[in-house]
């Protein structure tokens, strides 16, 4: 409340020194060289897209298992996402269906670090290389996750962060981030998200209104201090889930796992598990939280239907849209509030085996 109270003070609301100082501490936090606020998560990735150039006609290879804004962004400037499947254990982009995926007409790939574990970056980048394709990386849910110790958003052209409320760095409203080592991206980047003006009034290329608030910057500057020991909680939470579900012995419940060299940040807890629906609204009952990331891939939404894909194109991604179910992780989180969890879903699946 302080840190909001000297923004209201200093009548300094949109960017300026509070922004400046939160892009210091992010690129910091993020080992980056840039790190450039803007309005949301959804306009990072737009506006990533945009510094690289992405066009009419152009294509962006990703994939459909993630938050509708990873594909929005790529149709909103005319452009065509091409999904491709997902490896079934962590949930990322499968990087042994890259290369068939590039065609001429290929501009960028576009993995997700979806649920705070890193996508297997080192296959992507040799192939993007080879190809001299930028990456970019939806790091919305990944803020502080390491692939090799290197960070989320340092392993590519541009990384872009979000920081709704339900992300691990979450503020007290709308904002989000791009980090780059580049230079000239940065330069792009920051010029694109004040529709392209500099100096005041003279706009040189044709950028949107995206800028990161000084609010938003002061609370999120408080609350990165305590980033890691949240991250930290929630991956204790994670590993006593881990015990507690072997313990239980439910073999209707796969859990999730944690590839090599990765620090995961479980930005969601995400269990694969027969009968979804009728388990999540057993939970509700019993007065659990869960959600459902996400029920219906991007490749089978309603406004994608012009792209032309149908059931049966992604079945990884398919699958884990059936199976999904993402449990309470948060960092506050109590031994005998998990231990209740998995006793309720223990109890539906032993009542099934009793029919
Ligand atoms: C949250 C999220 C976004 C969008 O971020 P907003 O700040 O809500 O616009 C994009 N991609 C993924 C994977 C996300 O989880």
């Amino acid at each position: 409340m302080a840190a909001v109270e000297s923004v209201f003070d200093s009548q300094h609301f949109i960017l300026g020194p509070e922004v400046e100082a939160f892009e210091k501490e992010t690129a910091a936090y993020c080992q980056v060289k840039h790190s450039i606020g803007c309005g949301s998560g959804s306009d990072a990735l737009l506006l990533a897209l945009m510094a690289l150039g992405v066009e009419p006609g152009d294509e962006v290879i990703t994939v459909a298992f993630t938050f509708f804004a990873t594909a929005s962004a790529i149709t909103r400037l005319g452009a065509r996402p091409v999904f491709i499947d997902i490896s079934p254990d962590d949930f990322n982009i499968n990087p042994e269906l890259i290369e068939r995926a590039i065609t001429p007409r290929t501009k960028a790939i576009m993995p997700v670090h979806l649920f705070g574990q890193c996508a297997e970056m080192d296959a992507m980048r040799e192939i993007a290389e080879r190809h001299n394709l930028p990456v970019i990386e939806d790091a919305a849910q990944a803020i502080g996750a390491e692939y090799h110790e290197r960070r989320a958003g340092a392993m590519s052209e541009i990384g872009c962060f979000s920081f709704f409320p339900s992300k691990n760095l979450g503020g007290a409203g709308e904002g989000g981030l791009m980090t780059t080592n580049d230079d000239k991206l940065a330069e792009k980047l920051r010029l694109l998200r004040v529709h392209g003006m500099q100096p005041k009034y003279y706009h040189q290329i044709i950028g949107v209104n995206s800028r990161l608030d000084a609010l938003q910057a002061a609370v999120l500057r408080v609350k990165l201090k305590y980033l890691d020991q949240w991250s930290d909680a929630r991956r204790r939470n994670a590993e006593r889930y881990e015990k507690l579900f072997a313990e239980a012995g439910i073999e209707e419940v796969i859990t999730p796992i944690t590839r090599p060299n990765r620090r995961h940040i479980f930005n969601q807890y995400t269990i694969r598990c027969s009968r979804r629906d009728e388990l999540m609204s057993f939970l509700k009952q019993q007065s659990v939280g869960s959600e459902v990331y996400y029920p219906v891939p991007l490749h089978l939404q309603e406004c994608f239907k012009y792209l032309d894909y149908e059931m049966g194109d992604l079945p990884a991604t398919e699958q884990a849209a059936r199976e999904c179910l993402s449990l309470p992780i948060y960092p506050e989180l109590t031994e005998e509030m998990q231990q209740y969890v998995v006793e309720k879903i223990a109890e539906i699946y032993r009542e099934d085996r009793g029919k």
